[in-house]
């Protein structure tokens, strides 16, 4: 059946599902769970069509500014830079950070084409330069493209007032922040370092 067709071929978007287990995920709904079903395909639906990304920090939202960037109890002065929202996610769940993020929706890779206007580094640095921002946080995972945006993002800003640190090793090399569990994202957040600028 074509439709069934389709709908297999569809799954496949998702990251990690072949052929065949996009089979088994449409026979299980069509056996299983059909208002399961229907229902992840109205969430699916409602959150393709609503979300837009936040013009302040870049992370997902259903407003033109999202819920952190309006909470009016975090502080301004401390901005947050992470790759992508469940970075975001995982330091909300440490508890053990009150400032704002800014979310570059990737990192720096000439490989895959992503060059620093992609990731809206210039936005950033006019965020610098236009708020009471005082310290910028880079959170980024240390891998190879980590660390060239990191050293991109701190020739960005060497000419601004603020202060640029890093999260204090304990992060595993190639590690992934959100893989991390919320005691040591916190504990790297609390004991983050000034970076050192190399010339
Ligand atoms: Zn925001």
């Amino acid at each position: 059946m074509d439709i069934i067709a389709n709908l297999v071929e569809a799954l496949r978007c998702l990251p990690g599902v072949g052929p065949k287990s996009a089979q088994r995920m449409v026979f299980h709904l069509l056996q299983h769970s059909r208002d399961r079903g229907l229902r992840l395909a109205a969430c699916l639906e409602i959150v393709m069509r609503d979300v837009v990304q936040c013009v302040s920090c870049n992370n997902y939202t259903l407003h033109h500014v999202c819920d952190l960037c309006t909470q009016i109890d975090r502080n301004d002065a401390i901005v947050c830079v992470v790759e992508n929202p469940l970075d975001v996610m995982a330091i909300e769940q440490s508890h053990s950070y009150n400032g704002k993020y800014y979310v570059l929706m990737g990192k720096i890779s000439p490989i895959d084409g992503i060059g620093p206007s992609d990731l809206g580094l210039p936005k950033l640095l006019e965020r610098v330069m236009t708020s009471p921002v005082q310290e910028v946080i880079l959170a980024l995972n240390p891998s190879v493209e980590g660390q060239t945006t990191m050293h991109y993002i701190q020739e960005l800003l060497k000419h601004t007032k603020v202060s640029i640190t890093q999260l204090a090793h304990g992060i595993p090399i190639g590690g992934d922040l959100v893989l991390l569990d919320a005691m040591t994202i916190g504990r790297a957040l609390k004991k983050r370092e000034i970076i050192d600028f190399v010339d």
